[in-house]
Order: C-alpha cells, then sequence, then structure tokens
C-alpha cells in the first residue's frame, strides 16, 4: 500500500510555499509521491478572475519536474462544473484504491474544505496534513475543528513551513507592478509567466 499525498489548489500560479510544503509532508509523513491537483472552477473563486486552467496546469508541470516523487494530476481540469474537495478525493480513490491518501492543505484552508455536509465521507477517505506557520497554535485549530477533531484525531497531521508567507495573490500584483518574483516561484514558472503575458492586467 502506497502513501500518496494530494495537493490540491488552484497554482495561480505555484509557488515556493506550495513546492516546500509538499515537500515538507512527503518527508515527514513518508510519502511515496505527491500528486498536484490544479483546480478546475474553485467553489470560492468566480471562474472570470482564475487564470485559464491550461496555463495553471503547465506551470504546475514545469514546477514539478525535477522532483522524481511529484507528479500533476487532471482529475479536477477535465471535470465539468464546480469542483470540491470530496470529488477530488473520490476520483482519486478511485483511481488508486489500494492507496493510502493524504489531503495536503494550509492550516487556514482546513475549515473552508471539511464542511460538514461531507466532512464524515472524507475523512473516511483521506487522512488530512495541514500546513502551518511556525509558531501557529495547533491548539486553536483543534478548537476550531471541535467535535470533528476529537472523532477524527488520528486523521489530522500536521507539517510547519516556513515559507507559509507567499500567495499567489501577492505574485500576481508582483507582476502586475513590475516588481521581481525571483526566488518566490522557480525560474520556469517566472519565465512562463512572462512568455505567456500572465497577470498584466485585474
Ligand atoms: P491565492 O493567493 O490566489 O489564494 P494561494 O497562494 O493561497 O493563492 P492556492 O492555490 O489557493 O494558493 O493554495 C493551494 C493550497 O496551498 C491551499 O491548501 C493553501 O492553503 C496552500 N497554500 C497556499 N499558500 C501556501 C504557502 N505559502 N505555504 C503552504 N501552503 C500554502
Ligand atoms: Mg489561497
Amino acid at each position: 500500500m502506497a502513501r500518496l499525498g494530494i495537493m490540491g489548489g488552484t497554482f495561480d500560479p505555484i509557488h515556493y510555499g506550495h513546492l516546500m510544503t509538499a515537500e515538507e509532508a512527503r518527508d515527514q509523513y513518508r510519502l511515496d509521491k505527491v500528486l498536484f491537483v490544479p483546480s478546475g472552477h474553485p467553489p470560492h473563486k468566480p471562474e472570470s478572475s482564475v487564470t485559464e486552467s491550461k496555463h495553471r496546469y503547465l506551470m504546475t508541470v514545469l514546477a514539478t519536474l525535477t522532483n522524481p516523487a511529484f507528479e500533476v494530476s487532471r482529475v479536477d481540469i477535465d471535470r465539468e462544473g464546480i469542483t470540491y474537495t470530496i470529488d477530488t478525493v473520490t476520483d482519486l480513490k478511485a483511481l488508486f484504491p489500494h492507496d493510502q491518501l493524504f489531503f495536503i492543505t494550509g492550516a487556514d484552508a482546513i475549515l473552508e474544505i471539511i464542511t460538514w455536509k461531507d466532512a464524515h465521507r472524507l475523512l473516511g477517505l483521506c487522512d488530512f496534513i495541514a500546513a502551518t506557520r511556525p509558531g501557529y497554535s495547533i491548539e486553536a485549530l483543534e478548537t476550531k475543528l471541535g467535535a470533528l477533531y476529537t472523532s477524527y484525531r488520528d486523521c489530522f497531521h500536521f507539517v510547519e513551513v516556513p515559507a507559509l508567507a507567499i500567495s499567489s495573490t501577492d505574485i500576481r500584483q508582483r507582476v502586475r507592478a513590475g516588481r521581481p518574483i525571483r526566488y518566490l516561484v522557480p525560474e520556469t514558472v517566472d519565465h512562463y509567466i512572462r512568455k505567456n503575458r500572465l497577470y498584466q492586467e485585474d
């Protein structure tokens, strides 16, 4: 039984925060592979404000190329309509029925992902690895998760990531303002953004 990490995201664009989180989770939880899953239409972001999935997919491929344990999945991009985490995890469980799945996410995003509607089904399919800033209070998150945490304590794991301050929103604003994004994203992603003139206007 392989241990498979799932890193879902808009990846608009992918950055070193995402990559460092996936690598740290891989190392600390002995994951055999991390699958990056660029989103189709995220439920909380209007479609027009998100870059074409073709570009987000290709940047994710470029960024993950040099890590033999990283791969990119098209399950969300190729699905019609709005995608929820439960759909992603259900599809990947069908593709990899014998693997143990670990959904990797930012600690703050975990409360948005685990909506009460799907919580029990979701936690029956995968574990969660939540990325926190060093010094972040895990107790505060446990309190917010409440009864869910008490019932599924063994399904929640944590990983400290120093690069957590990096955000795609900041990177898009930097490009628009003509400021550097070097050292925030892999060089190939920087080149891809310039070549395709992404993030030039609102
Ligand atoms: P945006 O600024 O557009 O919201 P983002 O930088 O938050 O983008 P997403 O694609 O929305 O990136 O995030 C994908 C996943 O990665 C989410 O689970 C999110 O919590 C997590 N994440 C985002 N930024 C970081 C970071 N710097 N370090 C670790 N995890 C991150
Ligand atoms: Mg975000």
